[in-house]
């Protein structure tokens, strides 16, 4: 079997071929032991460990195990996909919004991390449960689909009130930045973690734009276990692209680039 994995974060993503075809799972960080166990018990077995946990995946390992730069798994991984979807172009920008942010340019094959936000998936999860209490991944996303960030973001338009603003009054002048002190006691979770969802969108796709501009190309390919089962994600992050004047881009299975790239290389 060939087996690539991505030792990240949060999230430890496995891609692997059995009978020529391609499989994906996902396990927490916390069950490192669990995946090693399974790695062991593979047999006659090739494998690739990338992400910043890989070194202690491999050292739990019985067998030797090649090890791979995340950024350069990612890139690889990428282009398979971009492939899978016939739209492998010649320069794109690549933004990855695991636990943190990091925004990367793809030129003729080169490619040069540009740069990144410390706002991303773990920041959801993070402001989510201080804010709500909720824990749980699944019903956070659940949630925040249900909810509006009408009373509590700040628009152009409710600054320029009676006035006609110099730019969309639709757009968010400050996140969180209503007035809260008087409504904070009767704010919903679906309204607070809507609100999570559009802070941690308008951010990583305000920098994703600006990053583009560096890169001479307006595709901007999303990836990331943060856009998983989150459509509300995905399309804060699609309309502020689209407004900006980027292409905003979600392969299938696009939190497995990096496995797929340490795959790729076997
Ligand atoms: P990393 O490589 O840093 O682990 P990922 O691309 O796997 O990053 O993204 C991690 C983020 O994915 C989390 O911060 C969270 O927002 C989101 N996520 C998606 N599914 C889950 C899950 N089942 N449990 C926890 N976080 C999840």
């Amino acid at each position: 079997m060939i087996v690539g994995i991505d030792a990240g974060g949060t999230l430890i993503k496995v891609a692997y071929t059995k009978k020529g075809e391609v499989h994906f799972e996902k396990y927490p960080i916390a069950e490192i032991e669990q995946v090693a166990d399974w790695v062991n018990g593979l047999g006659d077995s090739k494998v690739c460990v990338t992400g910043g946990r890989s070194g202690v995946l491999v050292s739990l390992l019985h067998q030797p195990a090649q090890e791979m730069v995340e950024f350069e798994a990612t890139h690889l991984g990428v282009q398979v996909l971009l492939k899978e979807m016939g739209r492998l172009e010649d320069a794109y920008l690549v933004t990855n919004v695991g636990t943190g942010t990091s925004i990367h340019c793809i030129q003729d094959n080169i490619h040069e991390r540009l740069g990144g936000t410390g706002v991303g998936g773990g920041t959801l999860i993070g402001l989510s449960h201080l804010l709500t209490g909720v824990t749980c991944y699944d019903d956070i996303v659940a949630l925040a689909r249900q909810g509006s960030r009408e009373r509590i973001d700040l628009k152009v338009k409710h600054i320029y009130e009676g006035k006609e603003p110099p730019i969309s009054g639709e757009l968010t002048a400050s996140n969180f930045g209503q007035n809260l002190f008087s409504i904070s006691g009767d704010l919903t979770k679906e309204e607070l973690l809507a609100t999570v969802i559009g802070l941690v969108g308008e951010t990583v796709s305000t920098v994703s734009v600006q990053a583009a501009r560096q890169c001479k190309s307006s595709t901007i390919v999303y990836i990331g276990s943060s856009f998983i089962d989150n459509p509300l994600l995905k399309e804060v992050v699609t309309s502020y692209t689209i407004l900006r004047g980027s292409v905003p881009v979600f392969p299938d299975n696009g939190e497995f680039s990096g496995a797929m790239g340490a795959m790729s290389v076997l």
